[in-house]
């Protein structure tokens, strides 16, 4: 297919550390209050933390107490708060810089979450807290963020197998081994694009490529485009779309909130009440409502935050039935249409792209098998920013510190549980 890009345990048992770095880091953990006025007085550019350091450079590979892989929001989050523990990690990036997957979104992307959202454990997002960032000035935010905490990120660092070796998780990119009793694994659930495997049968002579590699207009044929797909990167991409050409945009209307985005009742009451009570609190792996509305979270995203039906029908989109297959190397829509564009935009979501996991800890649909982060199946596993991992903000930038201190929680337990057995 043309121009589709595709980016994209210690079972009850003590960590295996040596005596004096389970010393170091019983005391550590006793001294975190050091290490916290270090951190809540960032000094922004900083060098990387050397403190961070592996525990020793083996010829098995380089040991931490902690690998994280992913350094988005949430790996970074995570890394906040392993800082804070005094714990010895990394955090490996698959990116040449901090923020890429921000950068590579589309031009014109502004975050859909008001500024006093978009801020990180320790850090609110700088200027106006009603304005809306740009993808680029996200990205940003993540790098400074990196460096006022001096959170050890080594970046083009791309991890291709995490396996398990009697109690230690063994994380591998290129050649370089990287050993730990503690996996984060942060790579979010967003790598993989997925498309219906009839999207092969697409006369080639139709332009088609995954919203994850739309950056703007100029990237489209002249004349129609047919967006498959009517969630939130869906409808904006329709509306970015429709200045230049003629449009459809085919699937079911998710919902939408119904007040104007940018005003003050918005700004005030709305977003506060849905990002913070419903999609933090409400809805929710512990709550009966949140379990009823998790699968459908996770098959069709969320409702439109930004975009209403009316601003679609205002910029001249043409709202159409599912594309259900192809015929004569065209799209087919549900009621039996068949439509003539030149262009498609699938918009169609992602797989969460695991397969590099060598590890029997997924269920029947492809997701992890854990709880709020938590791998029951593989201890010292955890992941964070999976799609409703605790709530939809989990895959949110707000809902990123909260998951990371649960999930660090439960990591300095288990090394302080296995620092006291082994000193004992
Ligand atoms: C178009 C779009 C707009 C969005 N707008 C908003 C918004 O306005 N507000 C909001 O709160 N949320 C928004 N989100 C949701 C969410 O905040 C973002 O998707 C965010 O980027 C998720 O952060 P993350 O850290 O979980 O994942 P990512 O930002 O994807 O970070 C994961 C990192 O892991 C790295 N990685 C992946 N695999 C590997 C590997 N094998 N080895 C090493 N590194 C690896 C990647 O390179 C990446 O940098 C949006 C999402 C999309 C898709």
């Amino acid at each position: 297919m043309a121009n589709i890009s595709t980016e994209a345990g210690l079972r009850g048992a003590a960590p295996t550390v040596g005596i004096a770095a389970t010393r170091w880091r019983a005391g550590a953990l006793l001294e975190q209050g050091a290490a916290f006025t270090q951190l809540e007085a960032p000094t922004l550019g900083a060098p990387a933390a050397g403190a961070a350091g592996p525990d020793s450079a083996t010829a098995g590979g380089e040991r931490f107490d902690v690998v994280v892989i992913g350094g988005g929001q949430a790996g970074l989050s995570v890394g906040y708060r392993l800082a804070r523990e005094g714990l010895k990690f990394v955090i490996l990036e698959a990116r040449e810089r901090i923020g890429d997957s921000w950068r590579s979104r589309w031009d014109s992307l502004r975050l859909f979450t008001p500024a006093r959202f978009d801020g990180l454990d320790g850090m609110r997002f700088p200027g106006s807290k009603r304005g809306f960032p740009t993808k680029d000035e996200m990205a940003d935010f993540l790098e400074q963020y990196a460096a006022a905490f001096r959170l050890p990120v080594r970046t083009g660092v791309k991890v291709d197998e995490l396996t398990r070796v009697g109690q230690e998780y063994v994380v591998t990119a290129g050649g370089t081994r990287y050993l730990a009793a503690h996996v984060v694994v942060a790579s979010a659930g967003y790598q993989k694009p997925k498309v219906p495997g009839f999207a092969a049968d697409i006369d080639p002579a139709i332009r088609q490529l995954h919203s994850s590699a739309y950056k703007n207009p100029s990237q489209l044929a002249p004349g129609g485009a047919l967006l498959v797909g009517a969630g939130n990167s869906g409808a904006e991409i329709a509306i970015d779309l429709a200045r230049t050409h003629r449009v459809w945009l085919a699937g079911r209307h998710p919902g939408h909130i119904p007040v104007k985005y940018d005003s003050a009742v918005a700004y005030h009451l709305v977003v506060p009440l849905v990002f913070r009570i419903l999609f933090h609190r409400l809805l929710s792996v512990d709550t009966p409502l949140g379990r009823k509305a998790r699968p459908q979270f996770l098959a069709h995203g969320g409702p439109l935050i930004r975009v209403k039906p009316g601003d679609l029908d205002r910029a001249g989109v043409v709202r159409v039935r599912r594309v259900g297959g192809v015929s004569e190397g065209k799209p087919v829509l549900e009621d039996g249409r068949r439509l003539d564009v030149d262009n498609i935009v699938w918009c169609t979501g992602y797989q969460p792209g695991f397969d590099w996991i060598k590890l029997p800890i997924f269920d029947a649909s492809g997701r992890p098998d854990q709880y709020r982060g938590v791998v029951a199946g593989e201890p010292g596993l955890y992941f964070a920013g999976l799609p409703f991992q605790h709530s939809p903000s989990s895959a949110m930038i707000h809902g990123a510190a909260r998951d990371a201190r649960r999930v660090v929680d439960r990591i300095a337990r288990r090394i302080r549980a296995g620092a006291a057995v082994q000193v004992a």
